[in-house]
């Protein structure tokens, strides 16, 4: 146990899962080792052990139960995740397993427990199928829940109210518990940002920060801790001017929410009546109220995938109408865009072979062109939605112009089977791509006169350009979208787009960013999409900028050597 850190200021810097600030005392959650995966019991105690298994299995599922009752009325998609740890739980199979061990080989139940998840672990450890290797997780936490039951501990979340939970990991059903009793952020050894508890943790809006290696051995139950879940930071004992610093920068951002009610009618426009149109990016239907809610102009990214995440599995054309339609309407006359499957590397995937370089494989575009099986309903279940004339489908991770035609072709091919059956669509249903390879940046100029819109992924385009990959921890410092060769990139894109006349946005992390608005409106672009919570700050910087100033910073911008002379450009431009 490292002592100083009691005493002294320490930081630590993770992954940005989910915005905002949070300040208080810590509630480390350590998964214990579990080490009875050989402790036989005499023969006169196997019924006791049976009624222990029992028991715990029906307590835990109990429990479970409960915890999808509140999921289905707070947070509906997530419910499915749920229903699948209880799948898992109360398979019969696997409890006639668990009875046979204690019964036949003298183990005790925890003894059983582990031994059976084991097995059933390595079947899915070893698969090719992501969706499968992903279920190995889920075992650990069925299998954590049931061996808490059998030695009768369970996580005690009510003793987490207003604290800042830091785990190795953190499964779906305590993330939702500790949600219910007003934890205030959460700190996670393990996951990616599109884990299931990176996606629940932004849209409860808790700040959150992952993949801190070891943290949870580093911070001590009630340490006093601060989160910035936007830069990815936590420090621990702060110093009380470090303390002064976040709760004032806390304050700042309550009472600031509270004035920017006032600006959702107003325009989104510079001092010199330069217009940026403001759009959302969302994941699940719960999203779009809170899109109206700040006056989004339409969706700017509907990151469709998250569908597949929700209910674990491709969804039919039928599942993805109801989904597509729903936002579709809710958002009429505004546009949605929605993209397509962007599965492969970190997201979800079925089917596909081990990948040794999963986020240069087969991932978005490749995946659908490579399943049009899969493709073909998703465009059909857009192009339906489409009667409305507000919908947009958006095609990720292009990398050659081909890709582009062969979807299009393929989208001709839909249109003409829709047509035959006589079902209804938008016949001129606007198609964009993301720009988040650097090739596709590079070839703008050759990819605009075939697409109607561009939208820049910067959270790829940064790892794609510098080599830097967007979950690994280690190289967080390299990954910056601020570096000039990602400007450049941008800017190429920008000015193609310009030259075409098509409309072109950004809809990666960095339209959101404090820093970044008046450098992105001087690169020229159209519209900026981000998640609810940042539209309305993001229009009170649009409104006090200047966009001719802001094409001067661009340039300046454009000129510089590294990520850290942009951020000086900008910092010294506030200070003016
Ligand atoms: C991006 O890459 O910037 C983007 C918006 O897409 P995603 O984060 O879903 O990969
Ligand atoms: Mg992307």
């Amino acid at each position: 146990m490292d002592n100083t850190v009691k005493q002294t200021e320490h930081r630590f810097k993770g992954i940005p899962a989910s915005q905002g600030i949070a300040i208080g005392n810590a509630f480390v959650l350590r998964t214990e080792a579990f080490v009875f995966s050989n402790e036989h019991i005499e023969p006169e105690r196997i019924p006791e052990e049976i009624t222990r298994f029992h028991t715990a299995l029906e307590s835990s599922a109990a429990e479970l139960q409960q915890i999808i009752a509140i999921a289905e009325k707070e947070a509906s998609h997530v419910a499915p995740i749920l229903e699948t740890y209880l799948l898992i739980l109360t398979d019969e199979t696997a409890s006639d397993s668990i009875r046979r061990r204690i019964q036949r080989g003298f183990y005790s139940a925890e003894s059983a427990v582990m031994q059976e998840f084991d097995a059933q672990k390595q079947f899915f450890t070893l698969a090719k199928d992501p969706i499968l290797r992903e279920r190995a997780v889920e075992l650990d936490h069925v299998r954590d829940r049931l061996l808490n039951g059998l030695r009768n501990r369970s996580v005690s979340h009510a003793e987490a109210e207003n604290s800042i939970i830091v785990a190795p990991s953190i499964t779906p059903t305590d993330l939702m518990m500790f949600n219910q009793v007003g934890a205030l952020a959460f700190v996670t050894e393990v996951g990616g940002i599109a884990s299931h508890a990176s996606i629940l943790a932004r849209s409860f809006s808790i700040p959150a920060v992952i993949g801190v290696r070891n943290i949870a051995q580093t911070i001590h139950s009630d340490d006093l801790i601060i989160i910035d879940g936007n830069a990815g930071l936590i420090i621990i004992n702060p110093k009380p001017e470090t303390l002064a610093k976040y709760q004032k920068r806390k304050l700042d951002t309550e009472e600031n929410k509270r004035k920017l009610g006032k600006l959702v009618t107003e325009k989104s426009e510079t001092l010199d009546k330069h217009s940026v149109h403001l759009l959302a990016n969302i994941d699940s239907i719960e999203d779009v109220a809170a899109a109206q809610d700040v006056g989004a102009e339409g969706i700017g990214l509907i990151r469709s995938e998250y569908l597949i995440i929700q209910r674990q599995h491709f969804p039919t054309e039928e599942e993805q109408l109801d989904w597509y339609n729903e936002i579709a309407e809710r958002m009429y006359p505004c546009h949605v865009t929605i993209r397509a499957f962007d599965v492969g590397s970190d997201k979800y995937a079925e089917g596909l072979p081990h990948e040794d370089n999963p986020a240069l494989g087969v991932r978005g575009i490749r995946f659908l062109l490579h399943r049009k099986d899969i493709f073909k309903l998703q465009i059909k279940a857009v192009l339906c939605a489409s009667k409305y004339r507000n919908v947009r489908l958006m095609l990720p991770m292009i990398a050659t112009v081909d890709e582009l035609l062969e979807t299009k072709e393929f989208i001709e091919k839909c249109k003409a089977s829709l047509r035959k059956s006589k079902i209804p669509f938008d016949e001129r249903m606007p198609l964009g791509m993301m720009i988040e390879t650097p090739a596709a940046a590079l070839m703008a100029l050759n990819f605009a006169p075939h697409a109607d819109f561009f939208s820049i992924g910067t959270n790829d385009l940064t790892q794609y350009t510098l080599a830097a990959d967007r979950t690994n921890e280690y190289v967080a410092d390299i990954f910056d979208p601020f570096h000039p060769a990602v400007l450049r990139l941008m800017k190429t894109a920008i000015d193609a787009a310009k030259a075409f006349h098509i409309p072109v946005g950004i809809c990666g992390e960095i339209a959101g960013h404090a820093a970044a608005t008046e450098l992105l409106i001087g690169l020229g672009v159209d519209e900026l999409s981000v998640s609810p919570p940042l539209l309305l700050e993001l229009k009170k910087r649009i409104r006090k900028s200047e966009f001719l100033k802001a094409q001067t910073l661009a340039t300046m911008a454009l000129r510089a050597n590294s990520g850290s002379e942009v951020r000086k450009i900008l910092a010294n431009r506030k200070k003016k």
